[in-house]
């Protein structure tokens, strides 16, 4: 008898004690053969720097927002004034995230933006502080933006709510 048909067995004979039992989904989670992906594992980025170069790399307020997923104090940027047409690129890695022309004034306190350039973010699911929201990183170094709300203008009805402190403004020649 090979190593599968034992296993076979095996499975057979757990659901038919399971079943006995009443501990069907015990068993059926105890059987299940897929791989399940490591959330906390880390994921690989263009752009990759140990802890310590990028302490090195960023200011304190940037390796804050970057690398800790801190968010900046609301207003405290000058980027939410930053009125001049141009591009806002990462701080951490330079990667282009942001056009001008698709800035808009929230209202919150922190540069809003209602579309990124293409394939210049990517998006998480953020569980922290009681809510769900969709976290938004830099595509290059993953390093931590801000976070997408569906509250935002036409034409994409999304507001990009991103710290400043995460981008540096690069105006047009
Ligand atoms: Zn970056």
């Amino acid at each position: 008898m090979g190593y599968s048909s034992t296993m076979e067995s095996r499975r057979q004979l757990f659901a038919i004690i399971g079943a006995a039992l009443g501990l069907t989904p015990v068993v059926a989670w105890l059987g299940r053969s897929a791989p399940v992906e490591n959330a906390s594992a880390p994921k690989r980025f263009p752009v990759t720097r140990s802890d310590t170069e990028w302490r090195a790399a960023l200011l304190p307020a940037q390796y804050e927002v970057l690398r800790e997923h801190a968010t900046e104090r609301a207003f405290s940027s000058p980027l939410n004034h930053e009125g001049r047409r141009g591009t806002f690129v990462c701080a951490g890695c330079g990667q282009p995230l942001y056009s001008s022309t698709t800035k808009y004034e929230s209202g919150t306190g922190w540069p809003s933006f209602w579309a990124p350039l293409e394939n210049a973010i990517g998006t998480s699911v953020d569980r922290s502080f009681l809510m769900v929201r969709t976290e938004v990183h830099c595509a290059r170094c993953g390093g931590h933006l801000g976070h997408v709300f569906s509250d935002g203008p036409k034409p994409t009805g999304l507001r990009y709510c991103m710290n400043g402190a995460a981008m540096k403004f690069v105006p047009d020649a």
